[in-house]
């Protein structure tokens, strides 16, 4: 875990483009770093509380500020896992108040269980999903020591409490998993309309830099919301052609033409996932 110096004062840790496993201790999502005269924001909290204590000790050996504030960019476990170790450390906790129904769903509670089996014994019986200190309603400028961050809501799209972390002055963005950079999204319940209308929010901000959830950093940041932006419109597209003409998914999904994206990483894990998720929602959209 090496941490990636993208402007003056932001930074951020790379996850593996990989599902989580025992062998990477959940280590899948990025997380972010801005540092202040005045203390540290993190962005997201890792997958695990032992590599949210490695980043922690990655940031000390940057500066010997303490870590101020944990924003979330989203409540999926692979970006909160760790989030013990940061209020253990003295930080707030902030995120998006649409997270509150997830985390106090059974789904949340079966998908901990389940992380406990799958991802032990980086994930156990003392592993626990943690409340923010403050949720947000709205847009938020965050200031820390002369900095300021902007915290934007742009769900729901991936997730209804999606936030993007903006550093106007550095024009870095934290992008979430509202933008993927060199792999298939794992789209799951997300509203595909409304993700692609949180990708032009973001496009507006004209941002130099983007951290995305997962992924290297793009210093493209047109190019890559775009490939997130047309795998959701083709997915889109084909999908609800089928769902329309009462075509079985199955069917649709083989004579589907997939070569723009099949040699992305994750394609064989996420895109039939995708396609079948989008198949239910066209057929949804389409009443
Ligand atoms: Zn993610």
């Amino acid at each position: 875990m090496l941490p990636q110096q993208v402007s003056a004062s932001a930074w951020f840790v790379q996850g593996q483009s990989a599902l989580g496993s025992p062998a990477n201790r959940n280590f899948i999502s990025n997380a972010g770093f801005v540092v202040t005269p005045a203390g540290v924001v993190v962005i997201d909290a890792l997958g695990s509380p032992s590599l949210a204590q490695q980043l922690l000790q990655r940031i000390r050996r940057v500066t010997p500020q303490p870590v101020k504030y944990v924003v979330l960019t989203h409540y999926h476990a692979d970006h909160v896992y760790g989030l013990q170790a940061f209020r253990a450390a003295g930080a707030k906790i902030v995120a998006h108040r649409a997270a509150r129904e997830y985390l106090n769903s059974d789904t949340a509670r079966l998908r901990l269980e389940a992380s406990r089996q799958d991802l032990a014994p980086w994930i156990d019986a003392n592993t626990h999903l943690v409340e923010p200190d403050e949720w947000l309603d709205g847009p938020r400028d965050l200031q820390l020591g002369g900095t300021t961050l902007k915290l934007l809501p742009v769900g729901p799209s991936h997730t209804p409490e999606d936030l993007v972390v903006y550093l106007p002055s550095e024009k870095v963005l934290f992008a979430g998993d509202i933008v993927f950079r060199n792999r298939i999204p794992f789209v799951g319940q997300a509203d595909s309309r409304r993700w692609i209308r949180a990708l032009d929010q973001v496009l507006a901000l004209d941002a130099d830099v983007i951290v995305p959830g997962h992924g290297p950093a793009s210093h493209e940041a047109k190019a890559d919301a775009a490939l997130t932006r047309d795998y959701l419109l083709y997915l889109r597209q084909v999908m609800g052609t089928a769902a329309k003409n009462l075509e079985p998914w199955e069917d649709a999904y083989k004579a589907a033409d997939w070569s723009r994206f099949d040699k992305l990483p994750l394609f064989q894990a996420a895109n039939r996932m995708n396609a079948y998720n989008t198949y239910l929602l066209m057929e949804q959209e389409k009443d």
